[in-house]
């Protein structure tokens, strides 16, 4: 089953996407209204989302809603480095010892044609990562990776956006990692049972059409389940944490010579089974400080 978050007439639902068309869940009774509620309701909420998609119900098309990110109000945005070895060759650096693991903050997250925003303060190196991002489905701990499938809620796609000065000009990521709008997802969650094997799903990222990076799951270093197996070991994983997975080669800082985002272009990250999303990039402008 493909879930979706979109706005309607100004106003946000989740729903079932079809093939023709999103089934709004707000006309079923007693389901939760948000995708957070929604995966924290467990396998009765997703029994009757499958009921739902049964062609007795109404569809909006595709073209009347505007799709937002899956979740907009994640628990926590957890992302994994150096996590291809074509990436880490490019990047310079050795082979991981042990999962290298960063925040993007929760509130970084963006719908999958939303907006990008060029940082005033740090304009210049902006960069683009195609990645798979797993949302956690169950509240667990000192998962073993043998039974890590079982807490994944279902799939989505991400693009790990950048700011190489910032994240490289101290040993810690985080600030370059979590600029507001840097975690676009979308367009939908695709769940577990229908996504079937993460470990071998075509990924993509393009520039304004031009193919930049192209790989497969299978080239984790740190796979899905081994991702899950350590951080549950370290701390309680939540319904509806996003964790993005790694990024292979071919981002724009390690081209000859670099290409960093501008204005105007445009990044779309592909992953076979889910689709795609496609985000413009747009320069933030003069800083407006905001305090209430
Ligand atoms: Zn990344």
């Amino acid at each position: 089953m493909k879930l979706a978050t979109f706005t309607h007439n100004g106003e946000k639902h989740i729903g079932v996407i079809t093939d023709d068309g999103v089934v709004d869940l707000s006309q079923i009774p007693g389901l939760p209204t948000d995708m957070l509620g929604f995966i924290q309701a467990g396998d009765a909420a997703l029994e009757k989302a499958h009921g739902a998609a049964n062609p007795a119900n109404a569809r909006l098309s595709l073209d009347e809603v505007h799709l937002e990110a899956p979740i907009a109000n994640p628990p926590k945005i957890l992302a994994i480095g150096l996590n291809y070895a074509d990436h880490v060759e490019e990047s310079k650096q050795e082979p991981p010892e042990h999962q290298i693991w960063f925040n993007k903050q929760a509130n970084t997250a963006v719908g999958p044609t939303d907006d990008v925003i060029i940082p005033s303060v740090a304009p210049r190196f902006i960069d683009y990562e195609a990645e798979l991002c797993l949302i956690i489905g169950k509240h667990c701990r000192h998962v073993p990776r043998e039974m890590a499938s079982e807490v994944i809620f279902g799939f989505t796609c991400g693009n790990d956006v950048s700011v190489r000065d910032w994240q490289l000009r101290t040993p810690q990521f985080t600030l370059g990692k979590s600029f507001a709008s840097h975690a676009p997802i979308g367009p939908w969650i695709v769940t577990t049972d229908e996504f079937g094997d993460p470990h071998d799903k075509e990924l993509r990222g393009f520039v304004n059409g031009e193919l930049r990076q192209s790989s497969n799951t299978k080239h984790l270093i740190f796979d899905c389940y081994d991702q899950i197996a350590e951080l549950s070991s370290a701390f309680p994983l939540q319904p509806g944490d996003i964790i993005f997975t790694g990024t292979p080669a071919g981002v724009g800082g390690a081209m000859k010579p670099p290409r960093f985002l501008r204005a105007g272009d445009e990044v779309m990250v592909e992953v076979e089974g889910i689709g795609s999303i496609n985000n413009k990039c747009v320069d933030e402008g003069a800083p407006i400080m905001e305090i209430h």
